[in-house]
């Protein structure tokens, strides 16, 4: 799929990858291609694309067309070790998907207990009521996690840093284990994206993002990928077209817009998540903050040691019990709104209690309290870091006026 150019920095390839003149003519962006019938010459034309089923040769809608094309090939470049990278209509169905893609009825899959809600209800769900079965795991206890293999384990799903907790894991350790046991590994990479942790090249079979996050970038659209090597590249592929799964033009045009600015913008926004963090880590009412682009903060150093980069997103641990604290806090706060979804241009935070969620790992995180369970997420975005701290004052104030 990709062709063999020679190998570019990420800032450039982020300008470049997925603009084949066929796909944009005279113009920089490839335009909208809205179609569901593709017109083929001839009949023989007919006849040779049904088997030949790749990205780049028209078919039919289902099968995508050069707005898809273009940001497929381009998130292929900025992965190292993909051949091809499948889209999907959101992050939680690229998650299921490359899930239904590597199991099968009687195998069991290994999660990790940091991972995204819904990641885990589908193991929980959808993939138990198809008869595969699941367990939780420690992804900091390597030990343990090794000892839970049998001959049905088939795959590994991982997440680092963790949803909402932010635990960075031994991805390389985890994902080479797996591989010794014979099973693959798959890894939520949306945090990092691939140019803050090349998964693949990092151990790992498959790639998942939320396109949502980063790519997107601008809070307007839902969007996921799968990217992998040949053999697995394939087997998504099937599974996608099986599905029936497709992404609109539209929506892979604005993505590739975000992908353009990707690089710029996380760069930005970790510079302003790590001062907002320090910021944060001397404030009294905080009783940790959670964010591995922190130097001792936890996962600090495998940060380091495994990614390439980081983002806005990180989380700290309110001091004391008070349940009503956390909305005392968001609710006192202008620049961040209260949401889900990260990584646009615009702060967010979000109140989490994860104890009801995990089944293995521990809650509140070493060096909180026993009482100290509240957690606030923030993405941080492109404001100013003056004007996010001073808002952030304001709430920590308000908060303490109970
Ligand atoms: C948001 C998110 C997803 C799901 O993506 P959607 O595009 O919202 O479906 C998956 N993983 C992580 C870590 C996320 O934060």
């Amino acid at each position: 799929m990709t062709d063999s150019k020679p190998d570019k920095r990420n800032a450039t390839k982020l300008v470049e990858a997925g603009r084949r003149p066929e796909w944009t003519g005279a113009v920089v962006n490839p335009p909208v291609w809205r179609a569901s019938t593709h017109i083929f010459a001839t009949e023989g034309e007919r006849q040779e694309a049904i088997g030949d089923n790749r990205d780049g040769r028209f078919y039919y809608g289902r099968r995508g067309a050069p707005t898809q094309w273009a940001l497929a090939e381009a998130l292929t470049e900025i992965e190292p070790g993909a051949h091809g990278t499948v889209l999907f209509p959101s992050g939680v169905a690229a998650i299921v998907a490359s899930l239904m893609t590597v199991l099968r009825p009687g195998d069991e899959l290994l999660v990790s207990d940091n991972s995204y809600e819904p990641a885990r209800n589908a193991a929980r769900g959808l993939l138990k009521r198809w008869g595969v079965t699941h367990r939780f795991f420690d992804p900091l206890d390597l030990d343990a996690y090794a000892a839970m293999f049998s001959e049905n384990t088939k795959a590994v799903w991982l997440e680092s840093p963790g949803s909402l907790t932010m635990e960075v894991c031994d991805v390389p350790a985890l994902a080479a284990i797996a591989r010794e046991k014979g099973a693959v590994s798959l890894l939520d990479n949306t945090w990092a994206s691939s140019l803050g942790f090349p998964a693949l090249e990092r151990g790992c079979d498959i790639s998942v993002m939320s396109l949502s996050k980063h790519v997107g970038g601008h809070s307007d659209l839902m969007m996921g990928s799968a990217s992998a090597g040949e053999a697995l590249y394939k087997r998504l592929r099937q599974t996608s077209q099986q599905l029936g799964q497709v992404v609109s033009p539209d929506d892979a045009a604005l993505a590739l817009r975000g992908l353009r600015t990707m690089g710029v913008r996380l760069e930005q926004s970790t510079a302003s998540a790590r001062e907002v963090a320090e910021w944060l880590s001397a404030r009294p009412e905080v009783a940790r903050v959670l964010c591995p682009l922190l130097p001792g903060s936890p996962g600090h150093e495998l940060w380091q040691r495994d990614f390439t980069g980081g983002c806005g997103l990180f989380s700290f641990v309110i001091r004391g019990e008070d349940p009503s604290a956390p909305a005392r806090l968001v609710d006192n706060l202008d620049l961040f709104g209260i949401g889900y979804s990260w990584g646009g241009f615009e702060s967010l935070a979000l109140p989490f209690e994860p104890s009801t969620m995990r089944d293995i790992m521990p809650w509140p995180p070493v060096g909180c309290g026993a009482g100290d369970r509240h957690g606030i997420r923030l993405s941080i975005g492109l404001e100013d870091t003056r004007d996010l701290i001073a808002d952030l004052e304001r709430g920590f104030a308000a908060m303490g006026e109970a």
